[in-house]
């Protein structure tokens, strides 16, 4: 599938939809972005192509700074509205976009369900949202590196939370991610065409590899919560 992140001056949806746009070849089962808005995540997600949440988002539309995308290949559960990606934790605080496979994901479903937690959709990817709650103590970046140390499989996430807010989470695990530096404005994306409209400016995140991308800039860190450094590529060719 496609993923992609944007924070900065822009209307979220805008970049999220151009970035999709470009990166539809990697799944058209469905698409759908959460984008924070008045203390609430709101999410609109629909079955089939871009375009029909292209139409959906003309009578439920979705305004912000900050917010995932995702376009879906169905590796599990059915093309369908509820397993359309982002999905969100029980209590609506976290929400995930997801590029890969859990392969222990049954596994950590009936483990969270021992502690109360409940799923709507069958796909691998809604342990995740909720495994990040279960760890999450006020910092974003900790509970995603806590609950990637539970995950089998691969994986490009993009993580929010409304209670650490204004920041995008990113990792990757044998699924593609890269980061877009703009001016003032930050992009997460599964490949380059999803972001070159905006920057050339790209981050190449290594295999377990953090960003933690907030209004003041990015931070890398690895699995041990060490900063991390990494230099960035300039684009050169057009998509
Ligand atoms: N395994 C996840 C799902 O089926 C993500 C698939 C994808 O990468 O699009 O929902």
């Amino acid at each position: 599938c496609g993923i992609v992140g944007y924070l900065g001056g822009k209307d979220a949806t805008d970049v999220l939809v151009h970035g999709l746009s470009k990166l539809e070849y990697r799944g058209y089962d469905s698409a759908g972005i959460a984008v924070p808005e008045d203390g609430k995540i709101t999410i609109v997600k629909t079955k089939g192509r871009l375009k029909n949440l292209a139409e959906k988002l003309e009578t439920e539309p979705a305004h912000g700074h900050l917010g995932i995308g995702h376009t879906r290949w169905a590796t599990h559960g059915e093309p369908s509205d509820v397993n359309s990606h982002p999905h969100c934790s029980n209590n609506d605080r976290i929400s995930v976009v997801h590029n890969g496979i859990i392969e222990n994901y049954m596994e950590i479903k009936s483990w969270l369900a021992d502690k109360g937690y409940t799923f709507l959709s069958e796909t691998d990817t809604e342990v995740i949202p909720n495994l990040v709650d279960h760890y999450f103590d006020g910092c974003l970046l900790e509970a995603v590196i806590n609950a990637t140390q539970r995950l089998k499989g691969s994986y490009a996430l993009g993580v929010i939370s409304l209670d650490d807010p204004d920041k995008i989470i990113a990792v990757r695990k044998d699924s593609p991610l890269i980061i877009g530096l703009g001016e003032n404005e930050s992009f997460i994306a599964s490949d380059v065409p999803a972001i070159l409209n905006y920057t050339r400016e790209v981050v190449y995140l290594d295999d377990m590899e953090f960003a933690e991308i907030t209004g003041s800039g990015i931070k890398y860190y690895n699995a041990n919560l060490e900063p991390v450094e990494k230099s960035a590529t300039t684009i050169t060719w057009n998509a």
